[in-house]
């Protein structure tokens, strides 16, 4: 298996019959690179800048963030890098922030609702963005969006950011695509109001599914609740690709559950364009797209979407000879 992996790494990810997606990597650091060109990842769907942030006593200056991101860029040769802003809060606290402490810190204030507050900190990042976007294939991701009005404002210190750059005589990167993760269920409900104003959608499957089924992700007693392949769901990352699609827009996914051997055909089946998963996972996918055609994979997700149980839709990729390990 490993030796017919390998032969893989320089293919691209296209199924039996021709269907061309692309399989990204999720990084948290530059130092994670490596391992994502080993394995042939064709770009990163996810670079979780809060590490850069974290372990530390002081926010990382404008400098330090702009030289790590130019060197994802740089090193990723063209391929698409979509770097999500600080996702701080919930479970990654930062001790120089001083964010309150709070009953339900998964509702609660994080990522771009801090953002959108802690401006001075959200704007540096976006100047090192927009100024390392200059060095490659720069998309630039906004996580825990809620509402069409938290974009725009995030959209619109963007833009202001840029024209600031261009007066002290910087080059921000022109066209840079600007889009959101999908991680709450409000987002995914109206995904079609979203997919009017952004480039595109990159669904968030590990909280999504945690709000969703109200399942604390790391809770032992509820884990039995945290159901990636429950038919709600499947239906909400359906509505999320069809919407994107229906604007001329593409749809990612950066959950977990993209790498998956058993979601692969299912995604596939619902029109997904990118997956980004895990740089181990990559080469196991693409092996698996070769075995998969589209129309397999449609007839496949347009069932299991009416299954009653996430159990139901698990043994039907597996009755129907999805599943190879
Ligand atoms: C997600 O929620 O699916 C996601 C990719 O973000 P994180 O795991 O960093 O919360
Ligand atoms: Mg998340």
């Amino acid at each position: 298996k490993k030796e017919e992996w390998a032969k893989l790494v320089n293919e691209p990810s296209i199924t039996k019959d021709g269907t061309r997606v692309e399989l990204a990597a999720n990084i948290g650091t530059p130092d994670d690179l490596s391992g994502v060109l080993d394995n042939g990842a064709e770009g990163i769907g996810l670079y979780r800048t809060e590490f850069l942030y974290m372990g530390r006593n002081e926010l990382p200056d404008e400098e330090e963030q702009f030289e790590a991101y130019k060197n994802v860029l740089e090193k990723m040769n063209g391929g698409a890098v979509v770097i999500r802003t600080l996702d701080i809060g919930g479970d990654k606290e930062l001790p120089y922030l001083d964010l309150p402490s709070e009953l339900n810190p998964f509702l609660g204030y994080r990522a771009i609702r801090l953002c959108l507050e802690e401006k001075e900190m959200f704007r540096t990042q976006l100047r090192a963005l927009l100024r390392a976007g200059a060095y490659g294939n720069l998309k630039i991701m906004f996580p825990m969006v809620a509402t069409i009005e938290e974009f725009r404002e995030a959209k619109s210190i963007l833009e202001d950011v840029k024209n600031d750059l261009k007066q002290e005589g910087l080059q921000p990167a022109e066209d840079v695509e600007t889009g959101i993760m999908v991680e709450i269920p409000s987002t995914a409900a109206a995904a079609d109001i979203f997919a009017k104003e952004v480039d595109f959608f990159s669904i968030g499957t590990n909280d999504l599914i945690q709000y969703t089924m109200a399942a604390d992700r790391m809770s032992e007693k509820v884990s039995h609740l945290y159901q990636p392949y429950h038919p709600a769901v499947l239906r909400l990352v359906k509505q999320v690709i069809e919407a994107a699609h229906n604007e001329g827009k593409w749809a990612g996914m950066c959950g977990e559950m993209a790498g998956e051997e058993t979601a692969v055909p299912l995604l596939l089946g619902l029109g997904l364009d990118e997956f980004s998963m895990s740089a181990t996972s990559v080469l196991p996918a693409r092996s698996q797209l070769l075995t998969l055609t589209k129309e397999e994979a449609q007839e496949l997700a347009a069932e299991a979407v009416n299954l009653p149980t996430a159990k139901e839709v698990e043994a039907l990729v597996y009755e129907k000879g999805f599943i190879r390990s």
